[in-house]
C-alpha cells in the first residue's frame, strides 16, 4: 500500500478540502492514512466522504475552494462516468484528482481529453512525487490535474517532510525550462532552433506550466522528474513508447525505450525529440485492455506528431498492448520486434501475457467502407453545404490520423460551438455600439435572430461579411467576427461511428457525447448481420446504444435501416438535426465484407427488422416536453428491453394523468425562481424523472381570422411556459378529435367570424365536434377544458341577433362538455365594447386558469416579449429589403415570410390567397393557394396605348387573365404567383411604369380629376400630380435591387437614405388627390391631403386650395375609428404644392400614432392635435403662411360618360367599365376590344377614380375607326341606368384577405334589383351614388356615397345613407345589419318617396335627410351620432 498511502498523505497535507470516494459497505483505502494524519498532523483539511454511487463531480464543484481541493478514489467505471459529466467545469478550478488503478488504464484514459493536465505514475515513488507536482500545478495554475497511479506500488518511498509541503506549494514559480530534456541534457533550444519559439500554443503554454511545477518539485525532492523518460540506444532503429507500468531496466542494441509520465499536455514537438531520424520503427505499447475506439490515445499522439515529418522520414508505427508484468525480458522485446517486422502496421501487437485480454482493438485504416457510404450520401444530400462530419476521414491529411476518432470529433465540435458562442458575443458587443452603421446593425440583429436557421444564417452571414469587408467600419469586435466567419452559418454537425461504441457504452465516446449536452448528432452504423448475431463473440456484450441514450433523458434517438425504410431514414436524420441537444441515430447496414451484394444486405435487414432484432423507431424528448408522445414505432416488432422501457415510460405518463394533484404539487414546488427550476428540470436524467413527476402539459388551441385571438392564445402559451407548464399552441383545425381525446388540459381561444360562425381555421374542428355530438359519442372524458371567446356585443345589435355574440365560444364550451370533457373554469367572454375591449374579460379569466392549474402562486419575473409590430418590421427591413429576395428563391412555399408580406406592400405588392378554395385546400392538408396582387403607380391615371397593351399581356401571362382599374386611378393585377412576381414587375417597368409606393405606409398613387373636355387644364394638373408623386417617392434602391436586378447597394458600400421618410416611413398610408371643380370625381375630401384647383377668370390655373385630414377606414364596432372628410386650410400656388405636400406629410410622420395602427391615419392626428395646431405646424415647416382659401364649387363626383370635344378640338370618350374590371365575358369582349383600340389609338387613355376609362385625344380623322371598334366590342353602350353608372365596388372576395362579404361580384346583381325599383318609379336615368365594399376599410370610398353597403359577414352588410352627391358630406349607418331582402324592403318605399317628393334637382342623399330617415353627419367625430335612423325610421 505504499503508493496509496503516500498519495493519501500528500493529498491530505496539501489540500484545503479533500473529497474521498467511499465504497459501501467497505472502507475507502485512503481513510486509514487520513485517520492517522488527523491525529498527528498540524494541517487538517476538510474531508468529505462521498458514497461510491453518488456524484463526486457535484461534491467537488460544491465544496471547491480558492486553495486546493483534492479528490482520491480507486478507478471505477461508475465513479468515472459521473465525474466525466463535470470535467468541463472542473477543468478551470484548482482541483487535483488522484485515481488509483490496477492493471488497466482504459477507464481513466477517458478523462484525458477533458482536463488540462494528466499524469501517470508507474512506481510508488513516482506516485509520491507526482502528487506533489499535481498539487502544486493545480494550486498555481488553478486548473484540474488528473494523476493516475498504480495502487499496488510497493517500492520504498522517500517521503517529504510535512513542514516542507505548504512552503513548496505556496512558493514562487521558477522559470520553466524552455525545452524539455533528453537524458537529462537540455540544449536550451526549442526544436533545435535558437531563440524564441513562435507564439505558444495552448499546449505549449500548459507544458511550460508543467515544467515550472516539475522544476519546483525537483528542487524539493532532489529527484529527476521528467515527462518522458528515455533510456537505451542513442541512434535507435526502433523506439518503444510505453504508457503504464513497465520495468525495462535492460538495454538492447538499436532500441530506445521511452516511458510516458505526462500524457497531457504532450506537444508533438516533444514526442518527436524521442524519435530520431535513425528510427525506422516505432512501437507504442499501452496498458489499455478495453478500448472502444479505433485507435488508442498515445498511439494517436505519436502518429499525429509524425505527420509533421515528410513521409520519407516517417518510421512505421505499431500499436500494442503492454501487459502489467515485472517479468518482461529482453527476449520478449526481441520477439515483439520480430513480430512487428512481419505484421501489418494496423495489427495490434502484445508484449507480455495477453491471454486474458478481450478481443483486440479495431485496426482498419480510416476509410469509409463502401456500403456505409449510403448513409453519408444521404447526409450530404439532406444537409449539403451545412453538413459537417466532425470525424470525416477527409480531415486526416490535415489533422492527422486521430481526426477520425470520436474524441477528436467531440473536441472539435466543442471547440466550434465555443467559437460560435464567442462570435455571438462579439456580434452583441458590436450591436451595442451606438454609432454603428444602420445597415450593418440591421444585418447583425437579423442574423442574431436567425442564427439557428440553416438558410437565413448562411445568407445573412455572407451579407455581414460582404458588408464588413467592403466598408471601412472600425470596431475591435470586427476582426474577431471576421476571424470567426466560418461559424456564421448554422451547421449540421455529425460524428459517424461504428457499433464498437456499443460494447462499452459507459465509457465510450458515445457516453461523452451524450453527457456533453452539445448540439451534436451521432450516427452509429451497426453492420452485424442478423444471421451471424449468435456467432458474434459472446464475451463482448454489445449493449443497446439506443436504450442507453434514451435512459439519459434529453437525447434524440432513432433506429433506422436504409434497406428497410428510406423515408424513415430521411425523417429521422432531419429530426435529429432539428433537435436541440445530442442526437443518436443507430443505422443498420448488415454486411460481412466490402463485396457483400446489396441483395444480401437487403435480406439481412428484412430479417432483423421483421424479427424485432432491429426495430425502427424515433424517440424525441422535445415532443414529450410539448405534451406529445415522444416515441414513434416505425416497424412492427420491438425487442423486450425496449418494450419494458416504453412500458415504464407509459406508466409514468399515466400516473401523472390519473393523479393531477401530483403534477400540481410538483409545479408548486418549483419555487420562486421558475426559470432556475426549469433549467434544473431540463438537466434531469431519466432516473430522476422516475421519482419526480412533470408539470401538467397545457395545450392552447385557437381559431382566429383577424389575428387577435391568435395573439391572445400565443400570449397565454408564453405565460403558461413562464409558469413552468409544458405548453403547445396550435390552431383548432390542426388538432383532430382523437388527438384532443388524449390531451389533459386544453385552453381554447376563439373569435367570431361572419354571423356567429367560427373563424376559418377552426371550422373543420367545429364540424368534427358537431358530428361527434350528433353521434352521442363521449370521447373527451380525459379532457379538462377552459374556453375564452372574443366578440363584439354590438356587432349584431338587433335583439333577435343577440345570440351571434360570441357564439363560437359558447357553442364550443357546451359541445366539449357534451363530449365528456370536464370544465376547468367557466367560459370567459371578451367584448369589444368593454372599456379595455376583450382584455377586460380576459383579465378576469386568465388568473382563474392559473389557479385551476395550480400555478397561480408562481411569480413570473420574465418580461413578456414585446410584440413585433409593423414599426419593427419597417425599421428592420433595411430600407424595404427585408428578406424578400431570399423569399423569392424559396420554392418550398408559395408565400413570403409574414414580415416580408408587410414590406412588399411598399413595392406595390400584396400577398393574398384564393379564399374560395381555402377550406378545400386546408382539408387536403396543403397550404392556401397563395398569389399576389400587384398595383401599378401611375399618377393621374394617364396611360399610353403601348402601356395598355403591356398591362393586357401581363394579365394574360402572369395574372388571372383580367385586370382592374382601381379607385386610385391605376391598374391592379390579381392571381400572380410568386415565381411570376419578378417577371411581372420587370414587364411593368419595361413600359416606364412602376409599382413603387403603390401600397404601404408611404404616399400612394396621386390621383387627379380626369376632366376630358379641359385639355390644357388637365395637362397642368396632371403634371402637378406627377410632380407631387415623384417628389414624395421613397428613395430606397431596394426596389431596383430586388425586382430589376440592379446592383446591390450593400455591395457598393453606399447607404440608402430616406430624406423624407426615415427608416420608419409613415405611421400609415397617405393619400393625395387633385380635384378640378366643378367635378369632384376624385372625392378630394376622402384623401389625407387634397388639392382643389382654382382657375382664374381666363381659365388659367392659379393654384390650389389645400385640404387635410380625409380618410375612409373604419373598424366595425370600434367607435375610436370613424371616416372623416378633409378640411380646407388655405391656398398655395402650383409651384408651392409639392413642398406643401411634403410638409403636411412630415407633420403626420412625426405626430402620427405609431402604437395603434387603427388610430394612425392623418385624420386622427389632426383631431388629436386640433386643426389649427396642425396647420400651424405645417406652416412652421414651410416658413410661411398659406394664403386664404379661395372660392370653389363642386357639383358631382360621378363621371361624365360619352363623347366630348376638348378645347383643342380633340375628342374624348368616357366609357363605362363596371367596377373597373377589364375582362372578356360572353357577349362582352371588353378586354379584347380595348386591346384592339390600344393597337390603333394615337392618343392616350385616362383612368378615372370611379374605375372607368376615357379614350382621350382622338383626332377627328380617327373618330370613325375608334367608334367602329367601340361599337364592335359593345364598349359604347351607355344605356345603363343612372344608378349603375354612379355605382362602384371594391374587389373583396375571392382575393382580398380582409373581405367579410362579397362586393365586386355582388353589387351588379344587387343593382339589377334596385334598378328595377328605380325603373318602376321613373328614376332610370337619375344618378344615385351607390357604393359597396367587402369590409369597413372603405377602398371604394363608401362613406361619401348617398347610399352604401359595407360588408360584415357573408350576405350581411351595414347600410349607410345620407352622403353628399359630390362628396361634400359623410353618410352614416342607417341599419347595422341588412341582408338583400331587407335592403330591397328598405329601399323600395324610400325610392318611391324620393321619386314623388323630391324637390327640383334634389339629390337622393339630401332627400333622405330632409325626409327624416337620417340626420346629416356634421363631422367625422360625430359619425356615430344619430346612427340607426331618425324618428319613425329608427331601428328598434
Ligand atoms: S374595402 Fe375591404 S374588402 Fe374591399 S378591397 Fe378594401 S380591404 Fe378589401
Amino acid at each position: 500500500m505504499a503508493a496509496l498511502a503516500s498519495v493519501a498523505r500528500i493529498a491530505y497535507l496539501a489540500s484545503d478540502v479533500l473529497v474521498d470516494s467511499q465504497p459501501i459497505p467497505s472502507k475507502s483505502p485512503f481513510v486509514e492514512t487520513f485517520n492517522t494524519l488527523d491525529k498527528t498532523s498540524n494541517h487538517r483539511p476538510t474531508v468529505i466522504s462521498v458514497p461510491l454511487g453518488a456524484d463526486p463531480g457535484s461534491a467537488l464543484l460544491q465544496s471547491h475552494v480558492a486553495g486546493l481541493t483534492s479528490y482520491v478514489a480507486s478507478s471505477n467505471p461508475e465513479v468515472l462516468t459521473r465525474l466525466v459529466q463535470h470535467l468541463a467545469e472542473l477543468s478551470s478550478l484548482p482541483v487535483a484528482l488522484h485515481l488509483a488503478v490496477q492493471n488497466d488504464l482504459s477507464d481513466v484514459l477517458l478523462l484525458r481529453s477533458s482536463v488540462p493536465f494528466f499524469l501517470v505514475s508507474s512506481t510508488a515513488q513516482q506516485a509520491h512525487d507526482n502528487t506533489l507536482v499535481a498539487s502544486r500545478l493545480a494550486r498555481t495554475e488553478k486548473k484540474a490535474v488528473v494523476h493516475v497511479f498504480y495502487d499496488d506500488g510497493k517500492d520504498i518511498v522517500d517521503e517529504i517532510g510535512e513542514d516542507k509541503i505548504m512552503p513548496f506549494l505556496l512558493g514562487d514559480k521558477p522559470h520553466a525550462r524552455t525545452t524539455s530534456v533528453i537524458n537529462g541534457h537540455g540544449n536550451g533550444h526549442a526544436n533545435g532552433v535558437k531563440g524564441q519559439a513562435s507564439p505558444a500554443s495552448l499546449t505549449e503554454e500548459l507544458f511550460r506550466a508543467y515544467e515550472s511545477a516539475d522544476l519546483s518539485t525537483l528542487a524539493l525532492v532532489r529527484r529527476s522528474l521528467r515527462p518522458l523518460v528515455q533510456h537505451g540506444a542513442n541512434d535507435p532503429r526502433t523506439v518503444i513508447f510505453t504508457l503504464g507500468r513497465a520495468n525495462f531496466s535492460f538495454d538492447l542494441e538499436g532500441i530506445s525505450f521511452v516511458s510516458i509520465t505526462l500524457l497531457n499536455p504532450l506537444p508533438s514537438s516533444h514526442i518527436l525529440k524521442y524519435i530520431p531520424a535513425s528510427a525506422t520503427r516505432v512501437i507504442v505499447l499501452e496498458q489499455v485492455e478495453r478500448w472502444s475506439m479505433k485507435w488508442t490515445p498515445l498511439y494517436l499522439d505519436v502518429v499525429g506528431a509524425l505527420q509533421q515529418r515528410t513521409s520519407e522520414h516517417r518510421p512505421v508505427v505499431h500499436t500494442g498492448y503492454l501487459h502489467p508484468s515485472d517479468s518482461i525480458t529482453s527476449v520478449d522485446i526481441l520477439k515483439l520486434i520480430e513480430r512487428a517486422s512481419s505484421a501489418l502496421p494496423s495489427t495490434r501487437l502484445t508484449l507480455g501475457d495477453a491471454s486474458s485480454l478481450p478481443e483486440r482493438l479495431i485496426t482498419e485504416s480510416p476509410q469509409v467502407p463502401k456500403h456505409e457510404s449510403s448513409y453519408t450520401k444521404i447526409l450530404t444530400h439532406l444537409f449539403s453545404d451545412r453538413l459537417d462530419i466532425s470525424n470525416s476521414p477527409a480531415l486526416v491529411p490535415t489533422q492527422g490520423a486521430h481526426a477520425t476518432s470520436p474524441e477528436f470529433a467531440l473536441g472539435r465540435v466543442r471547440g466550434q460551438l465555443d467559437q460560435r458562442a464567442d462570435l455571438i458575443r462579439f456580434v452583441q458587443t458590436l450591436l451595442a455600439e451606438p454609432t454603428l452603421d444602420k445597415d450593418l446593425h440591421s444585418l447583425l440583429s437579423r442574423w442574431l435572430l436567425a442564427k439557428d436557421d440553416p438558410v437565413k444564417s448562411r445568407t445573412l452571414g455572407s451579407q455581414i461579411i460582404d458588408n464588413l469587408t467592403s466598408s471601412s467600419h472600425s470596431h475591435p469586435s470586427i476582426p474577431n467576427i471576421l476571424s470567426l466567419r466560418s461559424q456564421l452559418p448554422a451547421l449540421s454537425r455529425w460524428i459517424i461511428g461504428s457499433d464498437a461504441w456499443s460494447y462499452d457504452l459507459g465509457s465510450s465516446g458515445l457516453h461523452h457525447a451524450i453527457t456533453s449536452k452539445l448540439n451534436i448528432n451521432i450516427l452509429i452504423i451497426d453492420t452485424l448481420p442478423y444471421s451471424s448475431r449468435h456467432s458474434a463473440d459472446p464475451s463482448r456484450r454489445k449493449r443497446d446504444a439506443g436504450l442507453y441514450a434514451m435512459n439519459h433523458g434529453d437525447v434524440y434517438v432513432a433506429s433506422i435501416a436504409v434497406y428497410s425504410s428510406y423515408s424513415q431514414v430521411l425523417q429521422s436524420l432531419m429530426e435529429a438535426d432539428r433537435f436541440e441537444g445530442p442526437s443518436v441515430v443507430l443505422a443498420y447496414l448488415p454486411y460481412t465484407t466490402e463485396e457483400s451484394p446489396a441483395l444480401e444486405v437487403l435480406k439481412e435487414t428484412k430479417l432483423a427488422v421483421d424479427a424485432g432484432y432491429w426495430p425502427l423507431y424515433r424517440w424525441d424528448p422535445s415532443k414529450e416536453r410539448a405534451g406529445k408522445e415522444p416515441f414513434v414505432l416505425d416497424s412492427d416488432a420491438v425487442k423486450n428491453d425496449l418494450q419494458q422501457f416504453l412500458d415504464r415510460q407509459n406508466h409514468l405518463s399515466q400516473l401523472v394523468r390519473s393523479k393531477p394533484q401530483l403534477a400540481t404539487e410538483l409545479v408548486s414546488s418549483l419555487g420562486e425562481n421558475v426559470k432556475e427550476a426549469r433549467k434544473k428540470r431540463a438537466q434531469q436524467s431519466y432516473n430522476e424523472l422516475l421519482t419526480a413527476l412533470d408539470a401538467p402539459p397545457l395545450l392552447v388551441l385557437y381559431a382566429s381570422d383577424g389575428g387577435s385571438a391568435e395573439k391572445v392564445a400565443k400570449r397565454l402559451a408564453n405565460r403558461a411556459k413562464a409558469r413552468g407548464l409544458t405548453t403547445t399552441v396550435a390552431t383548432m383545425d390542426s388538432t383532430p378529435l382523437d388527438t384532443l381525446a388524449e390531451e389533459e388540459h386544453v385552453a381554447f381561444i376563439t373569435s367570431v367570424a361572419g354571423q356567429g360562425e367560427p373563424p376559418q381555421n377552426g371550422r373543420t374542428f367545429f364540424k368534427a365536434l358537431n358530428a361527434a355530438v350528433a353521434r352521442g359519442d363521449k370521447p373527451l372524458q380525459k379532457l379538462r377544458f377552459s374556453v375564452f371567446g372574443m366578440g363584439d356585443s354590438h356587432y349584431w345589435p338587433r335583439p333577435e341577433d343577440a345570440h351571434y355574440y360570441n357564439k363560437p365560444s359558447k357553442d364550443l364550451d357546451a359541445r366539449l362538455e357534451k363530449l365528456g370533457g370536464e370544465r376547468t373554469i367557466n367560459l370567459g367572454l371578451g367584448d369589444d365594447q368593454d372599456a379595455d375591449g376583450p382584455e377586460t374579460g380576459y383579465k378576469l379569466w386568465e388568473p382563474l386558469l392559473w389557479k385551476a392549474l395550480g400555478v397561480d402562486s408562481i411569480e413570473v419575473h420574465e418580461a413578456e416579449p414585446e410584440p413585433i409590430t409593423n414599426e419593427h418590421i419597417k425599421a428592420a427591413s433595411s430600407y424595404l429589403r427585408g428578406t424578400i429576395a431570399e423569399g423569392l428563391e424559396d420554392t418550398s412555399t408559395g408565400a413570403l415570410a409574414p414580415s416580408d408580406g408587410q414590406i412588399t406592400k411598399f413595392h406595390g405588392i400584396y400577398q393574398q390567397d384564393d379564399r374560395d378554395i381555402r377550406d378545400e385546400r386546408q382539408a387536403q392538408g396543403v397550404e392556401p393557394a397563395y398569389s399576389f396582387m400587384i398595383r401599378v403607380r401611375m399618377p393621374g391615371g394617364v396611360c399610353q396605348p403601348d402601356q395598355w397593351l403591356q398591362m393586357d399581356q401581363i394579365a394574360d401571362e402572369h395574372g388571372s387573365g383580367t385586370f382592374k382599374i382601381t379607385t386610385r386611378q391605376t391598374f391592379q393585377f390579381h392571381g400572380v404567383i410568386k415565381k411570376h412576381l419578378k417577371p411581372s414587375i420587370q414587364a411593368i417597368n419595361q413600359v416606364l411604369l412602376d409599382t413603387l409606393a403603390a401600397c404601404g405606409d408611404v404616399n400612394r398613387n396621386v390621383i387627379c380629376s380626369a376632366i376630358p373636355s379641359l385639355s390644357k387644364l388637365h395637362a397642368k394638373v396632371f403634371e402637378f400630380s406627377k410632380g407631387v408623386s415623384e417628389h414624395l417617392l421613397p428613395r430606397t434602391t431596394a426596389y431596383h435591387e430586388i425586382w430589376l436586378d440592379k446592383k446591390l447597394v450593400a455591395g457598393e458600400a453606399l447607404k440608402d437614405f430616406e430624406p423624407l421618410y426615415g427608416e420608419f416611413y409613415l405611421p400609415r398610408k397617405f393619400k393625395i388627390a387633385v380635384a378640378v371643380p366643378p367635378t369632384n370625381d376624385v372625392d378630394v375630401f376622402a384623401n389625407d391631403l387634397g388639392f382643389i384647383a382654382i382657375v382664374d377668370t381666363k381659365g388659367e390655373l392659379s393654384g390650389f386650395n389645400v385640404t387635410v385630414g380625409g380618410g375612409m377606414g373604419v373598424t366595425h364596432g370600434s367607435k375610436k375609428t370613424y371616416p372623416r372628410l378633409g378640411d380646407v386650410i388655405g391656398f398655395c400656388t402650383a409651384e408651392e404644392g409639392p413642398i406643401v405636400a411634403e410638409k403636411v406629410m412630415l407633420v403626420q410622420r412625426d405626430n402620427g400614432n405609431r402604437v395603434d395602427r387603427k388610430n394612425a391615419r392623418l385624420k386622427y392626428t389632426i383631431d388629436r392635435m386640433g386643426l389649427d395646431v396642425f396647420t400651424a405646424e405645417v406652416e412652421k415647416l414651410l416658413g410661411y403662411k398659406l394664403q386664404p382659401a379661395r372660392a370653389y364649387a363642386f357639383d358631382r363626383n360621378v363621371d361624365d360618360f360619352g363623347w366630348v370635344t376638348g378645347e383643342d378640338g380633340k375628342h374624348h370618350f368616357t366609357l363605362f367599365i363596371e367596377n373597373g374590371r377589364i375582362q372578356d365575358e360572353p357577349g362582352k369582349d371588353f378586354k379584347t376590344g380595348m386591346s384592339e383600340i390600344a393597337k390603333v389609338h394615337k392618343g392616350t387613355f385616362r383612368l378615372t377614380a370611379n374605375q372607368h376609362l376615357i379614350i382621350t385625344d382622338v383626332a377627328t380623322g380617327d373618330l370613325p375607326l375608334i367608334k367602329g371598334l367601340l361599337a364592335q366590342y359593345k364598349l359604347d353602350n351607355l344605356s345603363q341606368s343612372g344608378l349603375r353608372l354612379s355605382s362602384s365596388a371594391c374587389v373583396a372576395f375571392p382575393t382580398c384577405g380582409l373581405a367579410m362579404a362579397e362586393s365586386e361580384r355582388y353589387l351588379p346583381l344587387l343593382i339589377d334589383k334596385v334598378e328595377a325599383i328605380c325603373e318602376e318609379y321613373g328614376l332610370r336615368n337619375d344618378s344615385i351614388v351607390m357604393r359597396m365594399t367587402g369590409c369597413p376599410n372603405g377602398c371604394a370610398r363608401p362613406y361619401v356615397a348617398e347610399v352604401a353597403f359595407v360588408g360584415k359577414a357573408p350576405g350581411s352588410y351595414s347600410m349607410l345613407l345620407g352622403g353628399g352627391y359630390y362628396g361634400q358630406r359623410l353618410n352614416k349607418i342607417y341599419r347595422e345589419t341588412v341582408t338583400e331582402p331587407e335592403i330591397l324592403a328598405i329601399l323600395k318605399p324610400m325610392i318611391k318617396r324620393y321619386a314623388l317628393e323630391r324637390t327640383d334637382g334634389e339629390r337622393f342623399g339630401d332627400f333622405v335627410i330632409r325626409a327624416g330617415y337620417i340626420s346629416p353627419t356634421t363631422s367625422g367625430k360625430a359619425w356615430y351620432d344619430g346612427m340607426g335612423g331618425e324618428g319613425q325610421y329608427r331601428e328598434t
